[in-house]
Parts: C-alpha cells; structure tokens; sequence
C-alpha cells in the first residue's frame, strides 16, 4: 500500500526527469527544481552533446514505460571505427550479433523526458535555484541570489538530482560523517561538429562510434539524427600537446593537420570553435550516505559522478531509478527500508563503474601504444572467440548486460591475475594463438 506523497526534485537533468516520471506514476505529486531555463524554450543551438545508451538505460527506460518513444530518437553503434594514425579504417563489433549502444543526443533526450514526465502531471519549476535544504524537516529555498529573499517549501521527501556540484548533497556534506572526495583528472575536453553532406548524407559510418586514439589525447566522434557528427577531443590541460599549448586559430589548425589529417576537413568552422567552444574539466564524485532522515536522498551524478571513458554515468543514474522504483513496488510505504537497502547495494556498484570508468580512462591514455597491453588484448580476444561461454569481457558485462558492476569488475580483476601469468609465459609473444597457451588459460580459469 503507498500513499501519496508530496516530493521534491532537485534537478531537471535525465536523472531528475526520469525520477519524476516514476514517482508520478506511481501516484505521488512531484515538483522538479531547476535553476536553467526550460531547455524545451531555449533556441537550440544545433549544437549536441551526445550520449552512448545500454543496456542498463533501456531497462530504466522501458519500465517508465517510455522506452519506445526514446528509441526513434538513437542511433544504434554496432561497432568501434578506429582510426588508427594512416591505417585504413578498422572495425571492431561491440559485442555479439545485433549488440549496441545507441547515440543519442543529451538535448533532444533532454526535452523529450521533459515532456514526457510533464504529460504525466509532474510540475516543473525552472529558473528556481535551491539555495538550501532542511533536511530533518524535507523543506527547500529557492530564490534569485544566495542573500537575497528566499521561498520556503515544505515536501515529505527531497531527491537531490542536481548532478556533480549538488547543492543538496552540499548540504549534507556539513553532517557529522559524511564521506566526500571529489578527484579531477588532468585531462578535459572539448566539442566539435562535423556536419553532414550536401545531399543530407552523413560524412562517416553512421552506425559506428569513431575513435582517433593518439596515446594521450584523443577523439571520438558519434552521429546524430540530423546527418552530423558531434566531435569530443579528450587531451591533457597542460603539457608538450595540451589544450594550453594550443592557444591560437592557427596552432589548433597545425594540430588537426598533424594528428588527425582525415579528419580536419570535414569538421566545420575548426579553428573558430576550437578557440570558441570551452575547454571542460572531468572528476570522480564519491560520497556516503546518500540518503538522510529517510526524507533525503541523492540520485545520478549528485551521488556518483564518474569519469565518461565507460559511456555510463547517466547509464548508472538510470539503474537508479530503475532499483528505488523495485524498491518502492516491495517496500511502498516503508520509506526507511527503501532508503537503507537503495544506497547499501547501490553504493558498491557506483564505486565499480567510477573505478572501471577511470581505468579505461589511464588505459586509453597511457597504454595504447604499449606492445605488452596489446598483446594482451590480443590474447584475451582470441580466447573469448574460441570460448565465448568462458569468457565474458568486462566491457559486454558493464554494456550489455544488467549484472551488478561491482560483479563486472571482480570478474575484470580475476581476468587480470590470469592474464599477468600467461604473459609471464615464455615466448608469449610467438605463441599467443596456441594451443599450450589456450589450455593454460582454461587451467587457470579452474583455479581462479
Ligand atoms: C563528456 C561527457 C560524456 C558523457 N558521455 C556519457 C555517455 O556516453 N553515456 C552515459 O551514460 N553518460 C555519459 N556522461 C555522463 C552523463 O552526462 C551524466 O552522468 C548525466 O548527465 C547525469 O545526469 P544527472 O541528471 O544526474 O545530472 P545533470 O545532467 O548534471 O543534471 C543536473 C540538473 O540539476 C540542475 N541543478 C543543479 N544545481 C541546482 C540547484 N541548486 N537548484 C536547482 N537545480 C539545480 C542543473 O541545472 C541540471 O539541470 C558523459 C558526461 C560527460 C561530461
């Protein structure tokens, strides 16, 4: 049995609208907070950042019973499109047959939540900064500035979804034990578009998700349903190639020209909008509790944020949503259990991803080039071909799968220690596709 309650939520991002839409059909009556305009009224630029959908944020999806209308707005990747310095352009498919993780653009996913959760009955208030919480007392202020007046709110419960730099974890961050850290990494990014073809068409592989990796830096690009490419370059603030030494139209020009000649072209107004578009900064957010006086709880990046090198942070905002709302169908009104067993299993999954996410982070920009890393990977390709029963890869366990992600990274772990003996073996490097090296691996499979 649930009864109606009044809530708030803090934040109208993909977390926060996803929450709402939940909560409202089950029957509570729901304010979201946003301190931004309504995204649906602000001119869109043309400009998308865009976002790799899984498994995980389809399960979430299809429960809120929005998963088909979500659908016709993605672009399924089957596949990476590497391109690797002058080497022709190599494919590598994601996971089994049909598996794929789907572009979609941030903005039009964004509105489109929006509307969804509005059709429903939630209330949105955009423009209404929360400055502050009460929480034993599940009540908000909002106003214009922090010292001007404030509107006083009273709800039964408050979910902060007010992402990375959460005013409402904020607030819980002055309660006596309250573990925080927040870690930045020395690598930012920026935004670029290629656009499409004069015919319409689009100027790469529309199903596949384009890498450039060049060792420390690198860029990747994904379509969009207008014909475009949005262009991401991840590189280090400071150093010989950093976003620091690039200072000028024509440096970013040089750069382009050195690093990623097939591509420079095609990618429109570079120069202006590599000076234009901001340089954007990456961090890991942990803390704990997420909930407080079972009236509080934090949700998406407010309670995680991670790195993006595994595609999954609003994956993992979605999954969520989809554990409360099971924890909301067995526990209705029980709002202590719900609140105690969400952050407990919760907690240990999004300390995974924010782990797995900065390893594919140092992987990506410190091993790449290393021979040994990928002789390894080589290694472990052929064997998952050979045994696809026996060997998961962590990336299938974390995309296509909805296993818990503290599960994908023990077993990433018990891959590792096999993987370091085997490259211990003698003469690995010419024997990685033999049969002593397969049954090795089986062997230590048994024993690990
Ligand atoms: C470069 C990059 C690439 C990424 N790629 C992927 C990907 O491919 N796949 C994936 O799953 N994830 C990806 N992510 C992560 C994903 O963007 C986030 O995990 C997700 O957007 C988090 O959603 P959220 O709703 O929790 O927070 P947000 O999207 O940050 O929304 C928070 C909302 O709260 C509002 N707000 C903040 N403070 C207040 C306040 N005081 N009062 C009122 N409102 C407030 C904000 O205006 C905002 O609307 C990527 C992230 C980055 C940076």
């Amino acid at each position: 049995m649930q009864h109606s309650k009044n809530i708030a939520i803090v934040g109208s991002g993909l977390v926060g609208s996803l929450l709402a839409l939940h909560l409202k059909k089950v029957g509570h009556t729901i304010t979201v907070f946003d301190r931004r305009p309504d995204v649906r009224l602000v001119e869109f630029s043309g400009r998308s950042i865009n976002l790799a959908m899984s498994n995980r944020g389809w399960k979430a999806l299809r429960e809120a019973g929005v998963e088909e209308e979500i659908r016709k707005l993605a672009i399924p990747l089957y596949q990476r499109a590497m391109h690797v310095d002058n080497d022709p352009v190599y494919f590598q498919k994601y996971g089994k047959e049909g598996e794929a993780i789907y572009s979609i653009s941030r903005g039009v996913l964004s509105r489109k939540m929006i509307d969804l959760a509005e059709a429903a009955g939630v209330e949105f208030r955009f423009e209404e900064k929360v400055w502050d919480v009460d929480l034993s007392e599940a009540k908000l202020y909002t106003g214009e500035s922090e010292k001007g007046e404030w509107k006083e709110y009273d709800f039964d419960l408050i979910f902060g979804a007010d992402g990375a730099f959460s005013r409402v974890r904020h607030k819980m961050q002055r309660q006596s034990r309250f573990n925080y850290s927040q870690d930045f990494i020395d690598v930012g990014y920026k935004e670029l578009r290629i656009p499409p073809n004069e015919d319409g068409s689009y100027r790469l592989d529309k199903n596949s998700f384009h890498i450039w990796p060049r060792g420390n830096f690198m860029l990747i690009a994904m379509p969009n349903l207008d014909a475009s490419f949005t262009c991401t370059l991840f590189m280090p603030f400071e150093g010989e190639i950093s976003f620091e030494a690039i200072n000028s139209g024509e440096k970013a020009d040089n750069f382009f020209s050195e690093h990623f000649p097939d591509i420079k072209d095609e990618i429109s107004n570079l120069t202006r909008d590599f000076m234009k578009n901001p340089t954007s900064a990456l961090l890991t957010v942990k803390c704990y509790p997420w909930t407080y006086y079972d009236k509080i709880a934090l949700v998406g990046d407010a309670a995680h944020a991670i790195v993006p090198f595994y595609g999954q942070g609003m994956n993992a905002g979605f999954e969520d949503i989809s554990f409360l709302s099971e924890l909301h169908q067995k526990y209705g009104d029980d709002w202590e259990s719900i609140f105690r067993i969400y952050q407990e299993e919760r907690k240990p999954n999004a300390d995974a991803i924010a782990e797995l996410s900065y390893r594919n982070f140092l992987e990506m920009s410190s091993k790449t080039a290393d021979p040994d890393f990928l002789l390894r990977k080589k290694i472990e390709k052929h064997f998952a071909t050979r045994h696809p029963e026996k060997w998961t890869p962590v990336y299938s366990r974390v995309t296509f799968s909805e296993n818990p992600y503290s599960e994908a990274l023990q077993e990433g772990d018990r891959q590792a220690r096999i993987m370091d003996e085997i490259m211990q073996l003698p003469g690995i490097s010419e024997k990685w596709d033999s049969k002593e090296v397969e049954d090795r691996i089986l062997e230590l499979l048994k024993g690990k």
